[in-house]
């Protein structure tokens, strides 16, 4: 339906979850119902090394316990690996990626050695070794096995969109998209055949989100995301990068803050009516 909020709840289960996701979930939530639009829950399991079955199935019941309810299926990306190959692929077919096939050692010391390595958000920007390398080295490697993860060429890609891209943030306003500052972003892991932007920003499109809720830890990744979107043709949702809980002395809350699981503030006797207000939004 045209004009329809859609809105999703996107957590990893690696770990149980705590009031801060309790906020951002209740939020993404009520928006969608109070415009009487569609509120989706996707689970971000790509990551094998790191989420485990248990949490995910744990993460249904503490939402469901908390009064959550959601719309349609859950999706569940390690069941997409396919449609994230069949990006990658087109990505790839019009050069904007390149194996690379640096170790995170590889990396450190190609850092250290270079006098100014360009800082992005996330760290030091990878130092474009790989992009380099000549297509028959890069066939020989293959070939020979070697691992490798796909990087998007930051350069290629920018030139490939040739115009600016914004995205809106409810809190933020208008954001002018500054990507570059990442470098070379890993869209295929070695150990993981896609991303945390690729699935996310493909799974936005495919879904048919309009409104990404998210904590403010994730709006520095956006810049890389409408890049994305604008090389695939998806559309860019609005957003609302909310603030983090902290706890009582300010700490941000993250997975192993006992004290904040869901699981066992319910195990302590609190009601889902309490524990709502604990994540900011009393009834
Ligand atoms: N899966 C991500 C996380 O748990 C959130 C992704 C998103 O909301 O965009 O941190």
């Amino acid at each position: 339906m045209a004009g329809t909020l859609v809105s999703r709840f996107a957590p990893s289960p690696t770990g149980a979850l705590h009031l801060g996701h309790a906020h951002s979930a209740l939020l993404a939530w009520r928006r969608a119902r109070a415009a009487g639009g569609r509120f989706l829950l996707r689970l971000e399991d790509i990551d094998t090394a790191r989420c485990r079955a248990e949490f995910a199935s744990a993460i249904l019941d503490d939402l469901g316990w908390l009064g959550l309810d959601w719309d349609g299926p859950v999706r569940v990306q390690s069941a997409h690996l396919a449609e994230y190959g069949g990006a990658l692929d087109r990505l790839r077919g019009r050069g904007l990626l390149y194996p690379c096939f640096c170790t995170r050692a590889d990396i450190q010391r190609e850092l250290a050695a270079s006098a100014a390595a360009p800082h992005g958000p996330e760290g030091a920007a990878y130092p474009g070794t790989c992009r380099a390398l000549l297509a028959a080295e890069r066939d020989r490697r293959i070939a020979a096995g070697t691992p490798y993860a796909l990087r998007l060429d930051m350069a290629v890609a920018l030139g490939a969109v040739g115009r600016a891209l914004y995205f809106h943030d409810e809190t933020a306003g208008r954001v002018t998209a500054d990507p570059a500052p990442f470098g070379d972003v890993v869209l295929a892991r070695k150990d993981t055949p896609a991303s945390y932007h690729l699935c996310v920003t493909h799974d936005d499109a495919a879904q048919g989100v309009t409104l990404v809720v998210r904590g403010v830890d994730l709006l520095a990744a956006t810049h890389v995301h409408v890049l994305l979107q604008a090389l695939m043709g998806w559309p860019t949702p609005a957003y609302a990068h909310h603030g983090l809980l902290a706890d009582a002395s300010g700490r941000r809350l993250a997975k192993r803050d006992r004290a904040a699981a869901l699981r066992d503030l319910r195990e302590a006797g609190r009601s889902p009516a309490e524990v709502r207000a604990l994540a900011g939004w009393p009834d």
